[in-house]
């Protein structure tokens, strides 16, 4: 569903990605690794054209990501994103975030928009919290809302950039849980994480990356039992 070809990204001189080479199939869950300013944010948002590539090509779902403006809506829609910081709207209710991409994107009707986030909201487990402020709940909440914001534009891709590194940590559970219950409804997924206990439980593959490439992956156990790259093993050394 995803595929991506000799994948070039440059800030002015800096060139950040190489040279990415990658296919996600449907349904896939993948983990992104890698040390900082390896280039794995910058991967995703390229994946959701919050960046402009600099060369190679992205294809989603059959539709090339360089193809014409037309295009860039339905590619907004197919690709759902969480971030480390959640970005609610801080004015609207927990219900109204969730309504907010359907009505003014996918132009649905208020009533339409209110049962997706109705569903979306049991989904998450914050039923109950629909018209609360969201400065009133905690982090995990919070996070779990921007997941069910992000589902409510019915996306065939879900990324998901470090969406547990801003929290408590006993608040990681909870949000883990939600995403291993996509996971096992059959979402594609791409997770930069370093949660390595969500990549050995979850993910298909695991994908580590250093200095703008790919340097090795393949399933959790070998790539992160067995590493064979010496980078790999000094990284795995370092977040244990
Ligand atoms: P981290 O684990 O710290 O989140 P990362 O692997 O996600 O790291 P990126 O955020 O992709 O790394 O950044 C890779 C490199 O690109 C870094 O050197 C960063 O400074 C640079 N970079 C990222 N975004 C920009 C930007 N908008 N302008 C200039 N440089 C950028
Ligand atoms: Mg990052």
């Amino acid at each position: 569903i995803i595929v991506v070809k000799d994948l070039h990204k440059s800030f002015g001189n800096l060139e950040v990605l190489k040279g990415i080479d990658l296919i996600v199939n449907r349904g896939e869950v993948v983990s992104l690794i890698g040390a900082s300013g390896s280039g794995k944010s910058t991967l995703l948002r390229c994946l959701n054209r919050l960046e402009t590539i600099s060369g190679g090509a992205i294809t989603i779902d059959g539709i090339p990501l360089n193809e014409s403006l037309k295009h860039v809506s339905q590619f907004r829609r197919e690709v759902g994103m969480v971030f480390q910081q959640f970005n609610l709207f801080p004015h609207m209710t927990v219900l109204e975030n969730v309504m907010e991409a359907p009505i003014q994107v996918n132009k649905v009707t208020k009533d339409e928009a209110r049962k997706i986030a109705v569903n979306l909201l049991e989904k998450v487990g914050l039923s109950e919290k629909q018209d609360v402020y969201p400065r009133k709940l905690s982090g995990g909440q919070q996070q779990r809302v921007a997941i069910a914001r992000a589902l409510a534009m019915n996306p065939k891709i879900m990324l998901f950039d470090e969406p547990t590194s801003a929290l408590d940590p006993e608040l990681v559970g909870e949000v883990l849980q939600v995403m291993k219950q996509l996971a096992k409804e059959g979402m594609t997924m791409v997770v930069v994480t370093h949660e390595m206990q969500f990549a050995r439980e979850v993910a298909d593959r695991v994908i580590f990356m250093h200095n703008g490439l790919i340097e090795e992956q393949g399933n959790p156990q070998e790539v992160l039992v067995n590493p064979n790259s010496e980078r790999l093993k000094s990284f795995l050394r370092m977040i244990k």
